[in-house]
């Protein structure tokens, strides 16, 4: 492990300047109030872990370090940001409505109903889920969970489910689960066919392979943390659709307003006995995340604007939770709340646009937007999560793409290439290493990540170029009032000094995700993996018959393409019979062959043709390179 770096004289001087500055509001107190308030339990245990003793969700490791002021290596508005999602444990809400906070990415919602709980979003992964279950259980009663509520399809809201309920649970309809309409689908799209894409890119955003400290990770924004452990999913059994509606649990009446915006399917739950509207991940504490820079979609700002804008006609709400952070408390608060969160967005939203209709470019635009002071002043509104700089760029992109309209730009040579090519007209590598080095003693680090990025382009192997980044890149984390920047930038200087994580394991498993997929959207993934230069001239049909759920399928590959059907072809060359979960462990890669015949996989027909598709099978690795660009096969 590398000595951590020391912040620079710029590092601290824009510290300083920032405890300063009149837009930041130091001496409310409010939210440490409101963080605090219904505090029922915070354990004392060290971590939670999973089965095997392996820690999934550090307490102690966070709780050594934030206290007191900002270190030199922390932003000021991101430690103050830091020390409120570090309130955790149990809190009743109101009576009736309690809360497990910061023992997850995410928060998990109780509600009493006449004999048992609902549960809104059950956390990420099944380990901090059942700890969230004890804690309520422990200190509030042991009640029977009678409805589970999924507020939107992102996994750290429901990937917790199978430790709150069984599959049997709801396939029996003892519980309900309820979601917005759409969800299933949403959820397979976001988590299954990009999935691999996303592994390194999020544990760059959530700085997953960082130790918790004041030169590491400190926050997420939405959380201190993201949990490892085990991602699970049970279907819904009550949909929920656009026109909204109110259901009745067990004596208790939720009202859902089907409400899209941070996820593409999400809905808003009031329940009225309580006067707590919960507004799912459509408000937080810090500035929404139009585009989330682990890669996704752009969302849609202005349905995310009028999903919270409609929330106000809950008039009667005294207390707005979310899926993140702190609480709301008192009527007048929530309605200003909601009103300054939903003119956030529309900010960004309509400046961005504003902009692009004079043709400035998104990084122009990116530099160029501010928020007036009556919303830069907010807390609730500052970039902890998202940042007016990449939220712009994303709007950019939900309505005009990814080309700027400049044709200068369409068809730019690969990196590689193009940095080869720059650095020979700058006079060499070792020369713009030179001035880099004057840049960084000058405190330019934007620019030096951007120059130093080239170098390392066309020579991953230069070792002084590597640790000059590092350096730069590591200030620039030290100065990031976002922690998804600031854990991205850090995550840039560790794989730079140190390379890959040794780990092949990911931090999550999201198997079960898999397993919930169709048998025709399971064999999509597998035509993501087929290499197109591999399967160059081959042609043929392969049939898929799933034992367990009896559903057939078929894959015909024809020009380097595999498409798969339902029902299978009498004229296939091949059939496999095989079972369901058996079918997701090879898809996914995690059994090849011989292993999917020996757990009891037949193969009928020509044998030969499913041989000849494995081998045209790409593996993807648990991580690949982000910032040291290692050459990748085919490269010379
Ligand atoms: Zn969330």
């Amino acid at each position: 492990m590398t000595e951590p770096d020391k912040p620079t004289n710029f590092t601290r001087q824009a510290h300083l300047a920032a405890c300063r500055d009149p837009v930041f509001d130091w001496e409310n107190r409010q939210d440490f109030e409101f963080a605090s308030r219904g505090l029922i339990h915070r354990p004392g245990d060290p971590a939670i872990t999973d089965s095997e003793g392996a820690v999934v969700w550090h307490h102690q490791a966070f709780e050594d370090f934030l206290h007191g002021d900002a270190p030199e290596t922390v932003h000021p508005s991101l430690w103050r940001h830091a020390l409120l999602d570090n309130f955790r444990g149990l809190f009743r809400v109101t009576d009736g409505v309690y809360q497990v906070r910061g023992e997850s990415l995410a928060n998990v919602t109780f509600v009493e109903t006449d004999g048992g709980y609902v549960v809104i979003d059950p956390l990420t992964t099944v380990e901090t889920a059942a700890y969230a279950m004890n804690l309520l259980y422990e200190h509030i009663g042991r009640r029977p969970v009678v409805a589970v509520v999924y507020s939107h399809s992102h996994s750290d809201h429901f990937g917790g489910v199978k430790g709150v309920i069984s599959e049997e649970d709801a396939s029996s309809g003892r519980v309900k689960v309820i979601a917005p309409e759409g969800f299933t689908e949403w959820v397979l799209k976001e988590q299954g066919l990009a999935a691999e894409g996303m592994a390194s890119r999020n544990s760059y955003m959530y700085g997953e392979n960082l130790a918790p400290g004041p030169t590491g990770i400190v926050d997420t924004g939405l959380g201190q943390a993201i949990e490892g452990g085990e991602v699970t999913f049970i279907e819904p059994t009550d949909i929920v659709g656009p026109q909204g509606g109110r259901l009745t649990v067990d004596g208790v009446d939720l009202d859902f307003m089907y409400a899209p915006g941070e996820a593409p399917t999400g809905m808003h739950c009031y329940i009225p006995k309580h006067r707590t509207l919960h507004v799912a991940d459509n408000c937080y504490m810090c500035l929404h995340n139009v585009y989330t820079i682990r890669g996704a979609f752009p969302r849609d700002a202005m349905q995310w604007a009028d999903s919270v804008a409609r929330s106000l006609h809950y008039e009667e709400a005294e207390i707005l939770v979310s899926g993140h952070n702190w609480p709301v408390f008192g009527r007048s608060g929530v309605r200003t709340f909601l009103a300054q969160q939903r003119d956030g967005i529309r900010y960004m939203h309509d400046q961005t646009l504003r902009l692009m209709s004079h043709g400035y470019v998104p990084s122009e635009i990116a530099d160029a937007i501010e928020f007036p002071p009556s919303l830069a002043r907010l807390w609730h509104l500052r970039g902890y999560y998202g940042t007016l700089k990449h939220n712009v760029r994303g709007i950019y992109d939900y309505y005009l793409g990814w080309y700027d309209g400049n044709p200068a730009t369409l068809d730019p040579l690969p990196p590689r290439d193009l940095a080869r090519k720059t650095l020979e007209y700058m006079g060499g590598a070792d020369t713009v290493v030179a001035r880099a080095r004057e840049d960084f003693e000058a405190g330019s680090y934007r620019w030096v990540v951007h120059v130093l990025d080239q170098v390392i382009w066309a020579f991953p192997d230069h070792e002084e170029a590597r640790e000059l980044a590092a350096a730069a890149h590591t200030q620039l984390g030290y100065g990031a009032e976002n922690a998804t920047w600031r854990n991205a930038y850090l995550s840039a200087a560790q794989e730079l000094r140190e390379g890959l994580p040794a780990t092949t394991k990911p931090p999550r498993n999201l198997r079960d995700v898999t397993r919930g997929m169709s048998v025709l959207m399971a064999l999509n993934a597998l035509s993501v993996r087929l290499n197109g230069s591999k399967a160059v001239g081959a042609r043929f049909v392969i049939n898929w018959r799933v034992s367990d759920s009896e559903e057939a399928c078929h894959s015909e590959l024809t020009n380097a393409v595999l498409i798969n059907r339902g029902g299978t072809d009498p004229d296939a060359d091949a059939t496999v019979e095989l079972c369901r979960s058996a079918l997701g462990s090879f898809v996914l890669g995690e059994v090849d062959l011989a292993e999917l015949e020996r757990g009891g996989a037949r193969i009928l027909g020509d044998a030969r043709r499913v041989t000849d598709l494995v081998a045209m099978l790409d593996h993807f690795p648990a991580w690949f390179p982000v910032a040291t660009h290692d050459r990748k096969f085919g490269e010379c």
